[in-house]
This record gives structure tokens, C-alpha cells and sequence, in this order.
């Protein structure tokens, strides 16, 4: 096996694809070895100074959820106290908030709620952009729009099509977790499919919307259930810019979650070295996608920020007011601010950069303003990002 994970470095350093089998043996290595190796390809398939970020709002415009997956805290049922439905003021006065702080767009997800009418869905989103014509829309998970499908008794295309002309700008690939049936059986019974997941993602891309595609880990699954997700996202990602020229903008990946949730102490989630390896490993996968997120809601700041050096390029978002996520990681962490996102970037060698959510820098932010110190400074005490290891040989 050593043999053969030295290898399998050296085939990735030179950008070489990797076989299920090649990145399930990548988990048997000193993690240090492949973070050096996903660092390097990092820098090169990216602006080897820049780290990017978006100034974005999580808008989740209902708790009320019949699918009840044992890994969520988040879902409510009709008859809790607590369970709620936003209308539409309720949610235009969050965009207001976010376009106070310069923000461009919203991710707008929630539970599969069967009171709401197509309507509201049509109606919520033709609000939006008549209210707010600059922000950007990316909502739905595939798991709402399985459930659309199934309860509006419309087909893919249909519902895609009637949700693009109210508005819609993107479908985020919400929900991957692991994209092997066994695992979102026992995490989830009720849960999204890998084979439907796939299928909404693909049309997404073929009608041109903005997707990204994601993994959550640490419900037990093996090595081989990681590689295998990695790869089934890569071979989407072959399929989707061959024949739409329209694949996923990026990579988002974090671990599991439990607090407050059925699964807490029956999964066994991760650390932060694991996580650290398993982003470096996804790195060495997914030859086809430049841009991989470091996850702050779920790993808090300092680990993100440790992610820049173990194949992430991007720092996510702001997202104003997580709840999801937050909900399950028993804390109160919902969202960053620019200046928060700013200083840890900087911090960790690299050059912050404001992007939108098709990963396009779109301005770089005066950081010496946002921290309080002098340009030289910011410019002497940069450059550690830049510098490229080398792979092992
Ligand atoms: S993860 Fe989504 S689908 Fe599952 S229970 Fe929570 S809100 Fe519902």
C-alpha cells in the first residue's frame, strides 16, 4: 500500500486523474504529504495569490420539514411551537439587510413544507426580483425540488422552466452528504437519492443555472463511500462541461454536525484533522473543479483558515444568518462578517478578494482600511501564500 500511495501522490502532483481506488489509498497517508500536494495543485489551478469570499444571506424561509433526516436540528413539524413560514416582506427585509453591506445574492433554502402552494414558490421569487433586481437568487436544495416534482405533479423541466421565468438564478447542490445510497439510507431513510440528486443537478446545468456540488462526511462511511462520492461529483462535472459547457461553479465540503440532533452519538463526525485531510483529498480528486471552499460555519475560523493551505482557494461566504448547519454544531456562529472573512485571509498570506457566486472576483476590498493598519504593512507582512511546496517525491 505504501508502494502504491507514493504513486498515487506523484500521478496527482502531475495532474494526473486518480481512480477510486488511487484516492481511497490517499487516506492511508501522513496527511502533511497530501496537504503539500493539494496545496500545490491549488496554486496552480487558482490565482496563487487570492483567496475569494461572497457577501451572501442564507434566507431559510421555512422549518417546517416532512422529510426529518436524523442529522437535522434545523426541521420543526407543523405543530411546533416554534415552526414558522416567512412571507414575503418578512424575507425583503432580510435582503434590505443584505443589501445594506453590499451583498449580491441570497441562498434561499428550507424544509419540504406540503402546506405552501407552487405560488408561493413563483410568486416569492418574482417579489425578489422586482424588489431587489440586483441580488442574485440561488434556492432550492434537490431535495425541495424532488418534492416539487412529486406534489405539483410537474415534470423536471416544467418546474425548472416555471421557476427560471419567476426568477431563479441557481440550484445549490444542497444535500450531497455522501452520494452513496447505503450511507443516506442509514443517515436518512427518507431522504433525497444519489440518482435523483444527480438528475435535478444535471438538468440545473443544462439550463444554465449556477450549481456547486458538496460533501458532508463523518456518518461512518468507508474510504472507498468517500472516493466513490468523489468521483461520482467529478464524473457529473465531465458530463456537465462537455455538454452544456455549464458545470458546478465550485466545491464545498464540511463535516458532519450532531449536536441537537438523533445521530449525536451514533456517528462519529470528524476532527479537525480529519476534515483537513479529507479537503486535501478532495483536492487530489476533483481535477475538473478549480474552486474549493473552506468550510467557517461548520470548522470555525481557525481551521478554515488552516484549509488554506490544504487545497482551498475560496473562504465561502458571509451568510448572513446560517441556521442550518449552526443548528446541528451546538453554537451560535451564524454568519461572518466581511471584516472578520478579510482578516483571516490576510492573515493566513493571501490577498482577499470579493467574488460573486460564479467564483468572478469582483472587487478587491481596501483591506487596509477594513483592518485599521497602513497599505506597507499589509503589503510587508503578505507573501507566505504564494510560496508553492513541493510535492514529495
Ligand atoms: S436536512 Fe432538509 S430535508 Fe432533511 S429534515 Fe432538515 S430541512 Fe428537512
Amino acid at each position: 500500500m505504501a508502494h502504491m500511495t507514493a504513486e498515487v501522490l506523484q500521478k496527482a502532483a502531475a495532474g494526473e486523474r486518480l481512480s477510486a481506488e488511487e484516492i481511497e489509498s490517499l487516506y492511508h497517508l501522513p496527511v502533511p504529504q497530501v496537504a503539500a500536494v493539494a496545496h500545490g495543485l491549488r496554486m496552480q489551478r487558482c490565482d496563487p495569490q487570492v483567496v475569494s469570499f461572497l457577501i451572501d444571506r442564507n434566507i431559510n424561509y421555512t422549518n417546517i420539514c416532512r422529510v426529518g433526516c436524523n442529522f437535522c436540528a434545523f426541521y420543526r413539524t407543523r405543530r411546533q411551537s416554534d415552526a414558522y413560514t416567512l412571507d414575503y416582506e418578512e424575507i425583503s427585509a432580510k435582503i434590505r439587510e443584505l443589501e445594506a453591506v453590499g451583498g449580491t445574492r441570497i441562498l434561499m433554502q428550507g424544509g419540504v413544507n406540503p402546506e405552501l402552494p407552487l405560488e408561493y414558490y413563483t410568486g416569492l421569487l418574482r417579489h425578489i426580483k422586482a424588489h431587489h433586481p440586483t441580488i442574485r437568487i440561488d434556492a432550492f436544495s434537490p431535495e425541495e425540488v424532488l418534492f416539487f416534482e412529486q406534489h405539483f405533479g410537474l415534470t423536471l423541466d416544467e418546474l425548472l422552466d416555471a421557476l427560471i421565468a419567476a426568477g431563479l438564478d441557481g440550484l445549490p447542490g444542497a444535500g450531497g452528504e455522501i452520494l452513496v445510497d447505503e450511507v443516506r439510507a442509514k443517515a436518512a431513510p427518507a431522504r433525497i437519492r444519489s440518482h435523483d440528486w444527480f438528475r435535478i443537478l444535471d438538468a440545473a446545468q443544462r439550463k444554465g443555472l449556477y450549481t456547486i456540488s458538496t460533501m458532508v462526511f463523518g456518518f461512518g462511511e468507508t474510504y472507498r463511500q468517500r472516493a466513490d462520492h468523489l468521483v461520482s461529483i467529478r464524473t457529473q462535472q465531465d458530463k456537465a462541461l462537455r455538454e452544456y459547457g455549464n458545470g458546478f461553479s465550485g466545491f464545498a465540503m464540511w463535516s458532519l454536525q450532531t449536536e441537537n440532533t438523533r445521530l449525536h452519538g451514533k456517528a462519529p463526525g470528524a476532527t479537525a484533522h480529519e476534515y483537513l485531510q479529507n479537503l486535501a483529498i478532495s483536492r487530489l480528486a476533483l481535477d475538473n473543479q478549480p474552486n474549493i471552499q473552506a468550510s467557517w460555519p461548520a470548522q470555525g475560523f481557525k481551521v478554515a483558515q488552516a484549509a488554506l493551505y490544504y487545497g482551498a482557494n475560496d473562504m465561502g461566504s458571509t451568510m448572513l444568518e446560517e441556521n442550518v448547519v449552526s443548528a446541528a454544531g451546538g453554537h451560535d456562529r451564524h454568519s461572518a462578517t466581511v471584516r472578520e472573512l478579510i482578516r483571516i485571509i490576510d492573515d493566513a498570506g493571501f490577498t482577499p478578494a470579493i467574488r460573486n457566486s460564479r467564483f468572478q472576483v469582483i472587487e478587491y476590498p481596501d483591506v487596509a482600511a477594513f483592518l485599521g493598519r497602513s497599505a506597507e504593512n499589509i503589503e510587508g507582512e503578505r507573501g507566505v501564500g504564494a510560496a508553492v511546496p513541493q510535492a514529495p517525491a
